[in-house]
């Protein structure tokens, strides 16, 4: 199912601003912040405001098809995201990040916390923080 299909099944229209970030997010391969994407957007469509960039996150997040990744110093990253329940590598010298799945990954993890704490866990995020292999070489 394309993003346009699977935005509308969720009840959205497809806008030339929603349009216009995903375009930029299949571009970029790395994390991109609201003023990032606001900046190569307006390369494609002119009179793009900042404000909608925010706004189409905000739907886009909501229905899953962008994703925030949180960063050493900051954590107003955007990639786009692939469906179902994933998790990112994040490449702390490049910025790469690679979406990898699993769903029963955690369970036993979270059982043990459960247990210990009374919570009751809903969700979860996991990213995973290190080198990607042209990084790892090109340090040696
Ligand atoms: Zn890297
Ligand atoms: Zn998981």
């Amino acid at each position: 199912m394309s993003w346009e299909e699977r935005l509308s099944r969720a009840g959205w229209r497809i806008t030339t601003p929603r349009r216009v970030v995903m375009q930029v997010l299949q571009r970029a391969g790395r994390p991109l912040s609201p003023q990032e994407i606001y900046m190569r957007g307006r390369r494609i469509h002119r009179s793009l405001g900042l404000v909608s960039v925010y706004r189409s996150l905000e739907v886009l997040e909501r229905v899953g098809l962008v994703r925030r990744v949180h960063q050493e110093d900051r954590c107003d990253g955007y990639i786009l995201a692939s469906p179902g329940h994933h998790h990112i590598l994040l490449c702390r010298r490049c910025g790469r990040t690679v979406e990898f799945p699993g769903a029963e990954d955690l369970s036993g993890l979270i059982a043990q916390v459960e247990q210990r704490t009374g919570f009751q866990v809903e969700d979860h995020l996991l990213e995973l923080i290190g080198l990607c292999s042209p990084c790892q070489r090109s340090k040696s």
